[in-house]
């Protein structure tokens, strides 16, 4: 999904911007969509 707002990525530390791709990490956190461990988006 896309964010809807500004967070920041728990996996790699760094911003996620408004409006980019995200998924939730296996704790439930934000994380880019690159950095989470599996996509479910790619399903
Ligand atoms: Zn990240």
């Amino acid at each position: 999904m896309k964010a809807k707002f500004a967070s920041s990525c728990v996996a790699c530390g760094e911003k996620i911007s408004q409006g980019k791709e995200i998924a939730k990490n296996e704790q439930g956190k934000w994380v880019h969509k690159h950095c989470a461990p599996e996509s479910e988006e790619l399903l």
